[in-house]
């Protein structure tokens, strides 16, 4: 079990998502754009790029070891030296697949099917700083996964890239680490206004790193090519490859979009046709175990609210810990409730922290069907800072005494902030913020 991966796995919407603006010049230009884009229509379609956990790279033996000396981990066939095999990546491997997705309410709620094909690819060359060209990653394995432009606003692509993560997770294929590369977006975005049917031309935005990023750059995108077209200027709006600047956050040329035939792609002979059984895709499928959404499917049917399903199957692990607990007999509301509150709390203040550990402090019940120390606690620092606040307001004597020397008078305190939340306060969280309040110089 990893313990970061709760914090690694947040959904997109639980990301820090800002409102979608650009920062064109003045305000009065924001409301006017604002105004503009319900005029128009973006159709947004995502390539993902998942590095898989493979033990070799894809056409050779060579191991790939994160973070090895440069060049320690390369032969002639993953260097790609002439006359060796190479892959073409304009053939799909799968085609006719699709990722589901229930969007978060606070994003207009309500499930989606995105279609999707899969290619594979290898990873050609990278760089370390200090050396030119290091070839370690080379012939790692990529599966891109190519969405039809089903996609309207950056929340929706946020959300589907999550997804994209989440399958992945469960799968156990990569490790899905978007700030390491093993998880990228290229998004493309075109706009056209409501009612027309011929699509804009599309702008290609790559190597987006963070789900924030996604929502963030394709909602600039499309404002920036709204403002344009409404100014008639939309043929200032090229085919191009743009880059996200996150400090500036705002969109930049690249480098202006060449035509397939400038990849010099060509079909390469000495590579011959795989064809997959039927029985082989069967078995695989048979092996497979539940995904995303399986399981929110399955936990909606519990009768849990879509907000604690999301939550629930959002992280795979806590997903096997609710699995766990409701297998032993807990209550599965019960059970929703101390994980989403007190577990939540536990790993947010704790990033070291695993799960194995939250469940060591804390004892699941297998009779009875319930879950001890599942007492409803409040863990909102803001909500406990008020309490906090009152009880030092209402006892100026006290404080008096405690900022004399009397340190000592911090239990009493303590426990009338415990008394005011009527014992549901938690207790970590209550005495850091009440110790800072008190030894505050104000
Ligand atoms: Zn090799």
């Amino acid at each position: 079990m990893k313990s970061s991966s709760v914090t690694q796995t947040q959904t997109a919407s639980q990301e820090k998502q800002q409102s979608p603006q650009i920062k064109v010049s003045t305000q009065t230009q924001t409301k006017t754009i604002d105004k503009l884009i319900k005029d128009y229509e973006a159709i947004i379609g995502i390539e993902t790029h998942v590095q898989l956990s493979t033990l070799t790279k894809a056409f050779c033996g060579c191991p790939y070891n994160y973070g090895a000396q440069p060049n320690t981990s390369i032969c002639p066939v993953c260097m790609g030296l002439p006359g060796l095999p190479n892959i073409s990546v304009d053939i799909p491997i799968a085609t006719n697949g699709y990722v589901d997705l229930d969007l978060p309410v606070e994003f207009g709620g309500g499930h989606r099917r995105y279609s999707v094909s899969f290619f594979l690819n290898v990873i050609s060359v990278s760089s370390a700083p200090g050396i030119a060209v290091d070839l370690n990653r080379a012939g790692v394995p990529l599966l891109e996964i190519v969405s039809e432009p089903d996609m309207r606003n950056g929340i929706e692509a946020a959300e589907y890239a999550a997804e994209i993560q989440r399958v992945v997770h469960y799968l156990g294929i990569s490790n899905g680490n978007m700030q390491g590369g093993s998880l990228r977006c290229d998004v493309n975005v075109s706009i056209r206004p409501i009612g027309r049917s011929e699509f804009g031309t599309k702008v290609e935005i790559k190597n987006l790193n963070s789900f924030s990023s996604v929502n963030r750059a394709i909602d600039f995108e499309i404002s920036r090519q709204v403002f344009l077209h409404s100014q008639g200027q939309g043929s200032s709006i090229v085919q191009e490859t743009r880059l996200w600047e996150e400090g500036a956050q705002k969109t930049i040329t690249m480098r202006k979009k060449e035509g397939l035939s400038d990849y010099r792609y060509f079909p390469e002979p000495d590579l011959p046709e795989v064809i997959v059984k039927k029985e082989c895709i069967d078995s695989i499928q048979n092996s497979l175990p539940e995904l995303p959404e399986m399981k929110r499917r399955r936990y909606e049917s519990m009768g849990l609210s879509m907000q604690d399903v999301l939550f629930l199957a959002n992280d795979i692990n806590v997903a096997e810990f609710f699995d766990a607990t409701i297998a032993k007999g807990a209550d599965v509301k019960l059970a929703t409730n101390w994980i989403m509150g007190d577990i939540a709390a536990y790993m947010k203040n704790d990033l070291e922290a695993s799960l194995e550990n939250a469940m060591c402090s804390m004892v699941v019940e297998k009779a009875g069907g319930g879950v001890r120390q599942a007492k409803p606690s409040i863990v909102d620092p803001a909500h406990i800072e008020k309490m906090v606040d009152k009880v030092l307001s209402e006892n100026p004597k006290q404080l008096e005494q405690y900022r004399a020397g009397k340190t000592k008078i911090q239990g009493f305190f303590a426990g009338q902030v415990m008394k005011l939340s009527r014992g549901k306060a938690n207790p970590g969280l209550l005495n850091k913020i009440l110790q800072q309040k008190l030894n505050a110089t104000s």
